[in-house]
Parts: structure tokens; sequence; C-alpha cells
């Protein structure tokens, strides 16, 4: 094809990533659809696809020294995660990844100046249109797998219920606090491990689900609105509720065998909703994962990258990106996102990549261009 969209495809820097933003299926699957592929050297090892995986479709592999002019050429940068700067891209290139951009404002600034057209995928609207291009959806909900996955290899007991000669196993107590995208799919998770699952969210809209996939739904009275917002998002709540929440909670926690949080509140920091004095109360052994410990965290003293025992004993794992152990999956549903991307982003007419006005994903997700910030969010 003529002049194709000149996409290049960024080997992680981040050690803890281990995905990457384009599988070699989605190379084949974009070259015939008006894109080139560049592919920097190894960017597929950590999730199981080597260079010449990649080769075999057709797609350039870029030794590093050949880097810097490989970015420059592109016309459309994608990576997993944000880099650390702005250089080393043209004018108008577009770049696409998880940009987290509430608390990047210095790199959206830096980004904007530079000329780049940045696609942030926090910011993909939530509509049934973009539902392929959901990359948040589709790694939240593996993370949500791994987490159970990870627990449940940590716990001192096992999952099911086993009736034995020489006695009788009683099911593990698993305790889901947030059921979004991750909370359904660790409830599913621990379900199909045969756990009893209770669960709990402050959109009411929830209980329904809660109890179709075989759990109970915690029910607590917080007073006031909760609900969610227009795009399927919570509310945040006041202090008051989340105090009530905290102690109606702490019941349900001391019970648990596992607890897994994952309460999220778009655009503002995660809620505390596990403190120290109910980890004191939780059983010696019992296993706490903190989906939101990158996002500020729900529960005390929980890192993102690193396990700690309370003093009581209680395990907190390391809850951050569970999705990066299972990369070959989080790429390939990643992968899948970023091809809808830009096949939806390049306008078959000019089969140049359109203008984010007019367009209702578009302009949800990309925060800069022209050399300024343009999403009204950010602006
Ligand atoms: P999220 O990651 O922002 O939050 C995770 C969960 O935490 C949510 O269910 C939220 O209600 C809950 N939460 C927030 N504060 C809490 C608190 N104090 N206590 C307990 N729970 C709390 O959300 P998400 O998982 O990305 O998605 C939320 C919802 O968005 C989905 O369930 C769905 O309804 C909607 N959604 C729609 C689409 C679509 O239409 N294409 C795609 C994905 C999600």
């Amino acid at each position: 094809m003529d002049n194709p969209i000149r996409t290049f495809v960024c080997r992680e820097s981040d050690p803890f990533e281990t995905r990457v933003a384009l599988v070699p299926a989605d190379c084949k699957r974009l070259a015939s659809g008006g894109f080139s592929i560049a592919v920097q050297t190894g960017a597929g090892l950590k999730s199981g696809f080597g260079d010449a995986d990649y080769q075999a479709t057709g797609a350039e592999v870029v030794p590093d020294p050949g880097v810097p002019a490989a970015m420059a050429a592109a016309d459309a940068v994608l990576r997993v995660r944000h880099p650390e700067r702005a250089d080393g891209m043209k004018k108008d290139a577009l770049l696409a990844c998880f940009l987290d951009p509430f608390r990047e404002r210095p790199l959206v600034e830096a980004l904007a100046a530079a000329g780049v057209r940045v696609i942030s995928l926090e910011m993909i609207p939530r509509t049934t249109l973009a539902q392929k291009m959901d990359a948040q959806s589709s790694q939240t909900s593996l993370a949500g797998y791994a987490a159970v996955l990870a627990a449940a290899a940590r716990l001192p007991k096992a999952f099911p219920m086993m009736v034995t000669p020489a006695g009788t196993i009683t099911p593990a107590r698993v305790f889901v606090i947030g059921v979004g995208v991750a909370g359904l799919q660790a409830i599913a998770t621990a379900k199909r491990l045969g756990a009893r699952v209770d669960a709990f969210d402050t959109r009411p809209a929830v209980e329904e689900q809660v109890r179709s996939l075989g759990a109970s739904f915690v029910k607590i009275d917080l007073g006031g609105e909760t609900g969610q917002t227009a795009q399927g998002y919570a509310r945040e709540l006041t202090p008051e509720q989340l105090e009530r929440q905290r102690e109606a909670q702490a019941k349900v926690c001391e019970k648990a065998d596992v607890v897994i949080t994952t309460a999220k509140v778009f655009g503002r920091p995660a809620p505390r909703l596990v403190g120290a004095d109910v980890l004191a109360r939780m059983k010696p052994g019992a296993v706490v994962v903190d989906l939101a410990s990158g996002t500020g965290g729900n529960v005390e003293g929980s890192k993102p990258h690193e396990e700690v025992v309370t003093p009581g004993g209680v395990v907190l794992l390391p809850g951050d990106s569970l999705e990066c152990r299972v990369p070959q999956d989080a790429s390939k549903m990643l992968s899948g996102n970023f091809t809808a991307l830009l096949e939806h982003a390049r306008d078959r007419e000019t089969g140049r990549f359109r203008d984010a006005a007019g367009d209702e994903i578009l302009s949800g997700c990309v925060l800069t261009g022209g050399g300024r910030i343009v999403h009204p969010r950010f602006a």
C-alpha cells in the first residue's frame, strides 16, 4: 500500500512490565490495512513473541541503535506504559499508551509542547462503540483473575471444600471489595476454585451481578447518595460514608481468608477502605491483595510491587498491574484494543489519521495536539 502509516512498537522499559503493545497476529492485520509496522528488538520476548515471529508477519525488527531514527520517522508510536519524556517523536505523530494523565500532568504538558498527539488509553470512552478499544477493561479483568491465583498460591489453606476420610476441609472465604471489571473476574475465579465469596460495591446496580455469579452481596447502608456517574463509574463517598463502610466491612474481613480490593474512583485517589486496625483483627495467614495499591491504595501498608507481612501475620500481596503475570493473554487483548483504535483513527479516504474533533471516541481520549492540551478535562 502506498504511503502507509508508519507505526513503531517500543520495548517496554519498566522492569515490572512484561507486556507488549502489539502481537504478531495484529501486525499482519494492520499491514494489510494501511499501516507499516516496526518493532524494537526483544519487545515481545517477555510475553512469548520472538523477533522472528514479528519478522514472519513482514514487520521490521529494529535493533537498539536504530531506535532513535525509527522513533523520529514514526507517524504512530505504541507503548504499554508512558515514556518518561516527550523527546524523539516527530511533530504531529500520534502516541498511544497508558498515560496515567491525572498524575502525569508535567508529561502531558511536555507532550503537548513537543507537538505530539497523545492518546490516553485510560480516557477511551466506555461506550458500546468503543468497547473493542477498552484497554482498561481488558487488562483489569485479567488482573482480577491473577489476584485470586496469587492469593490461592500464598494462602496456607485450600480454596475448595474437600470431604476426605481424614476430615473435612472447609472452603476458603473470599471477600471482594469493589465489583467493577476486576472484581467481577475475581469473584468468578474464586468461585471456580471453590471458595465461598462475599462482595461489596457502592454501586447498587452491582448486587444482581454478584448474585448471578453465586456470591453473596454484603449490604451496607451508607446513607445519602452513592450510585454511579453517566459513564458507569462510582461516585466518590463522603468521609462519613467511608467511615460507615469501613465499620461494616470490618466484620466480614475478620472472617475472611482472602480479601481482594479493587475499589477505585475515576480521576481521584483510591479510597482507603481497610486500615491497620482491621488488619490487626484478621486471621494470621490471611491474604490481602490490593489492586488499587498503585493508585493510592485501598489497604493501609500495601505496596504496589512488594509483599508486606503485618505484625499479626496478615500477608499483603503486591497488587499493581497483576495482568503482567499473564503477559501473553494480556498482550493479545491489549494488542486487539490498539488495533481497533488505529483502524478507527485512520481515515479510509485519506489514509491518514483523522481529526479528533467531531469524532466521539477520539475526542474523548486524545489529550494533546497542535502544540497544546486539547482535552477539556485537562486543558
Ligand atoms: P473502577 O476501576 O473505576 O472501580 C472499580 C470498582 O470500585 C467499581 O465497581 C466501583 O464502583 C468500585 N468502588 C468505588 N469506590 C468504592 C468503595 N468505596 N467501596 C467499594 N467499591 C467501590 O471501575 P471499572 O471496573 O473500570 O468499571 C466500573 C463500571 O464501568 C463497570 O462495572 C461497568 O458498569 C462500567 N463499564 C462500562 C463499559 C462499557 O460500557 N463499555 C466498559 C467497562 C466498564
